[in-house]
């Protein structure tokens, strides 16, 4: 059996702290593959139209390039639709039969995660890893006592032993990231040219923006 997880957003740039939620859960997780999974467009962020997937799917791959253990998944995108959380966790489930799936989100994602379609079925069907983001405290006084019974707070571990876990679906907590880096704040800074290009944004990514001009 495989331990995968999928990690779901719009990644409009993906930064620095997207990258190092992928090495540290994957580390962690004691994972095979760690899978970013960007949307077609995000359903619970309707006002703003994302960045073409074309581009977003290139910078995802120029920035894991080097991650033996981290891939990029089409399976959103491929859909030329929007995709409900919910749908795709259900697909990439039966795709993966055999093996142990996680899916992963940051403070924020959780913090609104009662907007999500069928929330409570999504969060008791599927393992979740839940890592922390500044700004954004990790409680769980929002969510159904049936769901916080399956939180197991990992946050201060450096190690994870999967044999501790109960059996069944589990959502874990973990704080392995401490990043500030935001795309919302790197695309205004970016269309405003006060990007300093060392802050959160990998080097390939920075010159693939300024060569296709993505964010002007
Ligand atoms: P925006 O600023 O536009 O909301 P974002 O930086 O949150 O963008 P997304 O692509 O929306 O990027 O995020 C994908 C996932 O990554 C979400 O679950 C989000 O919570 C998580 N995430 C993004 N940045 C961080 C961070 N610095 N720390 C922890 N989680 C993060």
């Amino acid at each position: 059996m495989k331990h995968i997880a999928y990690f779901g957003g719009t990644f409009d740039p993906v930064h620095s702290g997207h990258l190092a939620i992928a090495r540290e859960v994957t580390s962690l997780f004691h994972l095979d593959r760690f899978y970013f999974l960007p949307a077609y467009h995000a359903p619970h962020k309707p006002d703003r139209p994302p960045t073409l997937a074309l581009h977003r799917y290139a910078m995802l791959c120029l920035a894991t390039a080097e991650e033996k253990r981290v891939f990029v998944s089409p399976h959103e995108i491929e859909k030329n639709e929007k995709r409900y959380t919910i749908d795709t966790i259900a697909e990439l489930q039966k795709k993966h039969l055999h093996d142990a799936v996680y899916f992963v989100m940051g403070a924020d994602s959780w913090a609104d995660i009662r907007t999500w379609k069928e929330w409570e079925t999504l969060l008791l069907t599927s393992n979740h890893i839940v890592m922390g983001r500044p700004g954004f405290p990790l409680e769980a006084q929002h969510v159904t006592d049936p769901i916080r019974s399956r939180i197991i707070d990992v946050r201060g571990s450096s190690s994870f032993s999967r044999q501790d876990s109960p059996a069944g679906t589990n959502i874990y907590f973990t704080d392995a990231v401490h990043s500030a880096a935001s795309a919302t704040n790197l695309r205004t800074d970016l269309r405003d040219g006060s990007l300093d290009r060392t802050d959160h944004l990998p080097l390939e990514v920075a010159n693939y923006i300024e060569k296709y001009e993505v964010y002007r």
